[in-house]
C-alpha cells in the first residue's frame, strides 16, 4: 500500500535549467510540473538582472560598445566620435 503511494506520487526527475543539477521533489507545493530552476538558482538570476549593468561585462562577458565599435576602436579610429546635444 506504501509503495503504492510513493510510486504514483513520483514525477519524472527534472533538472535545473541554471546548473543541471536535479530538481527535488517537493509534495507541500504542488508546483513540480511547472518548476525550472532551483529556488537559489532563481534568487541568483534575479540578483544578475537587478545588478545587470554591472554582471553584464564582469560575468557574462559584454563589451561596452558606443555606436557599434568599442571603446578601444573608437581610440583607434581617426575619425573622431561627435556627440551633440539639441
Ligand atoms: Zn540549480
Amino acid at each position: 500500500m506504501e509503495n503504492d503511494l510513493e510510486e504514483e506520487y513520483k514525477p519524472p526527475a527534472k533538472l535545473c535549467k541554471l546548473c543541471g543539477k536535479k530538481l527535488r521533489r517537493f509534495r507541500v507545493s504542488n508546483d513540480y510540473k511547472e518548476r525550472k530552476y532551483h529556488k537559489k538558482c532563481f534568487e541568483s538570476i534575479v540578483e544578475d538582472v537587478r545588478n545587470f549593468q554591472t554582471v553584464a561585462y564582469t560575468k557574462y562577458g559584454h563589451t561596452k560598445r558606443i555606436d557599434g565599435k568599442t571603446i578601444a576602436e573608437h581610440k583607434a579610429d581617426k575619425n573622431p566620435l561627435v556627440v551633440s546635444f539639441d
